[in-house]
């Protein structure tokens, strides 16, 4: 491609680290900033469904991530007030098979280092402890203000791609700082407490817990959802395991064990907005800062690295026009995300349905069978950028 100056991207998150891998491969050069001072991730897993590891296999990266990470057999749905199992979704081979990729469990931290070292092995120019301040757009490009410890300078990009989370600055700097908080907060942990390999979730009134197992070793993720206000589910705050505790009071005590079984529970809000814009001129937003989704799908990450995806094919389809890649970008990702986020909120209120509403969900899944439950899935998990 013919970019003479470097694409900026902002955060090395997932999809930021995704964005930079798949445009290095087309001999697009990329400078990566990233805040913190270390590529690390909170203490948590990460469901991978076959949309996203379709596009990380495509990097090489698939024998690493099977390394450390594990393919479950199947995701449970059970009552969580009684522990009966409703029905159950087929994965592992039977994912593959359908879907064309494997369905991975992961722990996040494990994700993160197997993207940052194959940045490092691609050459890429990611630079640790360095805050993009802001931005102005120029006839050619952009400038950007960048801070680290040491320094404060204007660096000159072809163009910048904001993958710089919920809380997005680039976002910000196009005039939308909002992001919808949406009532919800996700109760983080991880124990060691071997189980099957397979993910659970346990559906209940009010509140609904997520487990799985993240490497073969024993190591359980598990994320719990209430209701809560987005200061007292502070950004990854120790939450109380009082508070969690009464949400599940009358639960089966299957989910009672599992949930006094971790020490420390960290607290999350959960985000499902819509930015009024997400691009203009030759700036872009990819991942949570383009549109936060709840996590009720597991599809946040997988959305990100497909916008990567999206985005670098279209920076190669246009290669001396960043600003149409760029719109041609947002036009093709619109519908897709708009739909994930929708699926997933309404996930969310399904899982958490009470009364006669659970007795008819739990009824229509007993119904479906596994079979047409994966069907349900084709369109998230069977995607394919073009
Ligand atoms: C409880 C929970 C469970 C989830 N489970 C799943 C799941 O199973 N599967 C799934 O696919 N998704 C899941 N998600 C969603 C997923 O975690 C996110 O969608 C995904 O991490 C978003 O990646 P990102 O790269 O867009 O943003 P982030 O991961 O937030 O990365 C943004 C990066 O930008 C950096 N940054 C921020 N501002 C600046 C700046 N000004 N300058 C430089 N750097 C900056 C940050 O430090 C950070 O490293 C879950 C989310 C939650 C809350």
């Amino acid at each position: 491609m013919s970019f003479t100056r470097p694409i900026l991207i902002a955060g090395a998150g997932i999809g930021g680290l995704s964005l930079a891998l798949l445009l290095a491969r087309k001999g697009v050069s990329t400078v990566l900033v990233e805040r913190a001072l270390r590529i690390e991730e909170v203490g948590a897993g990460i469901q991978l469904s076959p949309n996203a590891s379709r596009i990380l296999d495509r990097l090489g990266l698939g024998p690493a991530l099977d390394e450390a990470g594990v393919q479950p057999a199947r995701i449970r749905l059970i009552d969580g007030k009684t522990g009966t199992p409703l029905t159950q979704i087929p994965l592992g081979f039977d994912a593959e098979r359908r879907w064309g990729a494997p369905y991975r469990l992961i722990h996040r931290a494990a994700l993160q280092q197997i993207l940052a070292s194959a940045v490092q092995k691609a050459d890429i120019d990611l630079r640790l402890g360095t805050e993009l301040v802001d931005c102005a757009a120029t006839a050619k490009g952009v400038v950007a203000h960048l801070r680290s410890p040491n320094i404060d300078e204007s660096f000159g990009a072809g163009a910048l791609v904001g993958a710089d989370g919920v809380r997005s600055s680039v976002r910000t700097g196009m005039g939308d700082a909002n992001v919808g908080f949406s009532g919800q907060i996700a109760w983080r942990a991880t124990v060691h407490l071997p189980t099957a390999l397979e993910a659970n979730v346990w559906l209940g009134p009010g509140a609904h817990l997520v487990t799985y197992p993240i490497d073969r070793n024993g190591m359980l993720n598990m994320v719990a959802v209430t209701r809560g206000n987005e200061a007292s589910g502070g950004w990854s705050q120790t939450g109380s395991r009082a508070e969690l505790m009464s949400w599940f009071a009358s639960w089966s005590p299957q989910v009672r064990r599992l949930l006094e079984a971790a020490d420390t529970w960290l607290t999350w809000p959960l985000y499902n907005g819509r930015p009024a814009k997400i691009g203009e001129g030759r700036v872009t937003l990819i991942g949570d800062a383009a549109h936060p989704v709840l996590p009720h799908l597991a599809q946040g990450a997988g959305l990100a690295i497909e916008d990567a995806a999206v985005l670098a094919a279209r920076l190669e389809e246009f290669p001396d026009d960043p600003a149409t890649a760029f719109r041609a970008y947002e036009n093709e990702r619109a519908s897709r995300t708009a739909a994930v986020q929708n699926a997933s909120r309404r996930n969310g209120e399904i899982f958490r349905l009470s009364g006669a509403a659970a007795f008819a969900r739990d009824t229509v899944l007993r119904v479906l069978g596994p079979e047409r439950l994966m069907a349900r899935y084709d369109w998230v998990y069977g995607y394919r950028a073009r």
